[in-house]
């Protein structure tokens, strides 16, 4: 990883805003970008970083560079509102940090909003769920509890904080900005569009497809959303010169960065209905899927798999090849999945 995030890079829109994106190094490995867009009165920022190590300290350098760029105001006390895409810690966790340095109110969208505002409960909430996921996902008890340690520790960064609005209370819109609400890789992930410019969030990102979970671990997330989202997205987009994504670089190309994102979910659907010829657990599809990986890629390959197995499991083409051996006491066992004989074959494009 880069010992410096890198400089801001300006962007211009049809109609006259003005983007600034500010590089910012969310977690070692993760570099992430929050944006700042002047538009008529608006001085918005999009997003803030995870808050954690040196985050803050990007996003404060980033700020500044903002504000001798684009002009007006010192940032981030100048800034109007504070727009969060989805409630993944890398674009809201610089929030106490911002909360002590300006008034601007925060907007996110109502199914994400109480991840910002009572994090404690959520996390309880979500890791009890993961627990019971990873024991039917077939995840050996030493293992599990290092996954679950891992989870819980990289999560203890943040304290609640109030949001001043959401966004379907306010019409999808703020003045010049206009929201889409696409659930998937978060509840309540929206994209924002301003002229022929929009701010992506994680929902399309260049080079890598948004991460995937189970919607068993959080309600409204899940492939099928996600898949029914980008659809969505394709045509609310049309007429969008430029997308700028949560990491990455811009998309320039966004149908045939959608298309590129459905055939790579296909392929990975065929391979897990390839492999479950034989019964298998998701442990097992993740290691044949993704071989062997560390750290926290282990539970994001986890929860990839588990999000392809359920969206399989939901639409009737695979059963539970296990089920006569599972407790009478309904505690959660290792489930092993198989195909449906006959297969159904996918459709062509999903
Ligand atoms: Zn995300
Ligand atoms: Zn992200």
């Amino acid at each position: 990883m880069d010992s410096e995030a890198g400089s801001v890079r300006l962007f211009t829109t049809s109609g006259g805003a003005r983007i600034a994106r500010l590089p910012l190094r969310a977690f070692p490995g993760l570099l992430s970008y929050a944006y700042v867009v002047y538009k008529d009165e608006y001085r918005i920022l999009i997003d803030t970083g995870s808050g954690f190590g040196e985050c803050n300290q990007d996003l404060e350098a980033g700020l500044r560079e903002a504000a001798s760029l684009l002009g007006n105001a010192p940032l981030p006390e100048g800034l109007t509102h504070i727009l969060i895409t989805h409630g993944h810690i890398d674009h809201f966790g610089g929030l106490p940090y911002l909360r002590e340095r300006t008034a601007a109110p925060v907007g996110i969208h109502e199914l994400d909003r109480r991840v910002l505002t009572n994090y404690e409960e959520r996390l309880a909430w979500v890791a009890h769920h993961l627990n019971v996921f990873l024991i039917e996902a077939g995840v050996q008890e030493e293992r599990r509890a290092q996954l679950m340690e891992m989870y819980l520790l990289g999560k203890q960064l943040y304290c609640s904080q109030s949001v001043d609005f959401t966004f379907e209370a306010a019409g999808m819109r703020l003045g010049p900005f206009e929201m889409l609400h696409v659930p998937g890789h978060a509840p309540g992930h929206v994209i924002i569009r301003v002229d022929d410019v929009a701010l992506g969030g994680d929902h399309i990102l260049d080079d890598i497809s948004p991460h995937q979970a189970p919607e068993q671990l959080t309600f409204y997330t899940g492939l099928g959303h996600y898949l029914h989202s980008l659809g969505k997205a394709e045509a609310w987009l049309r007429g969008v010169r430029l997308l700028l994504g949560g990491h990455k670089e811009p998309v320039t190309d966004i149908p045939a960065r959608i298309a590129n994102i459905r055939s790579l979910h296909r392929e990975r659907l065929q391979a897990v209905l390839d492999l479950l010829e034989e019964p298998h657990t998701i442990a097992e599809i993740s290691k044949a899927l993704f071989g062997t990986v560390k750290g926290y890629h282990i539970l994001l390959a986890l929860e990839e798999t588990g999000a392809h197995v359920e969206y399989l499991y939901q639409r009737g083409y695979l059963r539970i090849a296990n089920l006569s051996t599972l407790g009478k006491d309904f505690s959660p066992r290792p489930l092993r999945y198989s195909r449906q004989d006959p297969a159904t074959p996918l459709p062509e494009t999903i």
